[in-house]
């Protein structure tokens, strides 16, 4: 419990509640009185009670000297109080400065060995920095005197032009709801790399209305490289970096939509290489591997920034052509299985491999609806091809047209 406080101005009583000058002219006033009253009642005392001139005389001088000796005792007792109350406040001050200059050092060995850095800024365009810790270097490379009050670079000209507009909005949100934020944005360290940081902070007011902010910055370039290697681990055939069956499924399912939303056709074709166990076979599998790869590279080259190539498994690769029609995608798989056919693959050991594919096409909405019914249309139609012969192109059978027995 905290000790109960006394009322300010009454704790110290008359000493404290009046000023020095109205206190020294009190006192002297007391004085001045008391003296006089001493001088004129002991003067008449004595001459009443000593009518002797000589007995007179003496007692007079001891009544100075006892005049002198009582002023000095209470010039003395005031004397002493008021020195010992001076070096009492003049210790408690001491005792505070040292409890401030220790409460200062800890929390500047505490902000310097906090994880990034902690920061104090007006609310403006430039986040102009007011106190930075030590941690601004190790995060922007940037010394705290190059922050503070811009004198060097401005913290918001570290920040991504496109992601300065939507952190201000959150702050203001933020600031305006009396809410701390949590943020997370890149910025351009002084050696020129990028890293991300993940920043919380809130809006202080002062007394005089103005808001400021303060918080801390962290880097968290290695959260989000993971988080990137994650993401391309759930998405990329970790072989070939072609999208994976997942990915690629979904990508589809996202385009057929499209494609049925806009009423627009779309394309999928269906590779398999041909008689790939024979590669494998004859040159061992990382010879395999680097065809797989060779042919991904080929595959990719050859279609358009739209189109998306994925595999689907073993030698299996699939790829979605939007807005393409059934001509157009005839050409394409025609152009592809030409392309791959018509130049071996090279591999390390200096030697060339030959390879073909066989294409199956199925395009919406001739061939199929639904993601399911054009993958099978298209599977279909590839295994026409290798019974063909391989190293051709077969497109899948339309969907039979619903007739009305009337
Ligand atoms: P077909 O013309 O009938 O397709 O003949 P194929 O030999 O290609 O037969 P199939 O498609 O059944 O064989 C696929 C082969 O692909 C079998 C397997 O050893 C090989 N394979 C599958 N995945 C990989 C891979 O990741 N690396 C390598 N090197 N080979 C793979
Ligand atoms: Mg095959
Ligand atoms: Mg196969």
């Amino acid at each position: 419990m905290q000790p109960e406080q006394p009322e300010r101005g009454k704790e110290t009583g008359w000493s404290s509640s009046q000023s020095p000058l109205r206190r020294a002219l009190s006192a002297t006033l007391v004085y001045l009185v008391a003296g006089i009253i001493w001088i004129t009642f002991s003067d008449r005392m004595v001459e009443i009670w000593f009518a002797d001139p000589r007995s007179l005389s003496a007692m007079q001088t001891w009544k100075g000297f006892l005049f002198v000796v009582v002023t000095a005792l209470v010039l003395f007792t005031v004397m002493l109080r008021l020195l010992s109350k001076d070096r009492l406040l003049l210790s408690l001050q001491l005792d505070q400065r040292r409890a401030l200059r220790q409460r200062e050092q800890q929390l500047r060995v505490l902000m310097d060995n906090l994880p990034g850095m902690a920061y104090r800024c007006r609310n403006d365009d430039s986040w102009t920095m007011l106190f930075v810790s030590g941690g601004c270097e190790p995060l922007t490379g940037y010394l705290p005197d190059d922050l503070i009050n811009n004198k060097l670079v401005s913290y918001a000209s570290l920040m991504d032009p496109d992601a300065i507009e939507q952190v201000s909005e959150e702050v203001a949100i933020a600031v305006r709801k009396g809410r701390s934020f949590s943020l997370e944005y890149a910025i351009t360290r002084k050696d020129g790399r990028k890293v991300w940081v993940w920043e919380r902070g809130c809006g202080v007011e002062h007394d005089d209305g103005s808001v400021f902010l303060e918080g801390i910055v962290l880097d968290i370039s290695d959260r989000k490289q993971l988080e990137t290697e994650l993401e391309e681990m759930a998405t990329r055939d970790p072989l070939t970096g072609l999208l994976n069956r997942r990915e690629f499924s979904r990508v589809l399912e996202e385009e057929l939509e499209r494609a049925r939303r806009y009423e627009r056709p779309m394309a999928l074709l269906w590779i398999d290489f041909d008689h790939f166990k024979d590669i494998n076979d004859s040159w061992g599998h990382a010879a395999g591997d680097t065809v797989l790869c060779a042919v991904s590279e080929i595959l990719t080259d050859r279609v358009r920034s739209v189109d998306s190539v994925g595999r689907f498994g073993g030698e299996e690769f699939v790829i979605v052509l939007p807005e393409m029609d059934v001509e157009g995608a005839r050409d394409t798989a025609e152009r592809l299985r030409q392309r791959v056919g018509n130049a071996p693959i090279p591999l390390e050991s200096g030697h060339s491999v030959p390879l073909t594919i066989s294409v199956g096409v199925a395009v919406y909405p001739v061939h199929g609806h639904t993601v399911d019914t054009l993958c099978s249309a298209a599977d279909k139609a590839m295994y026409q091809a290798k019974m063909q012969g391989r190293n051709c192109v077969a497109m899948a059978q339309p969907i039979e047209p619903v007739h009305n027995e009337t």
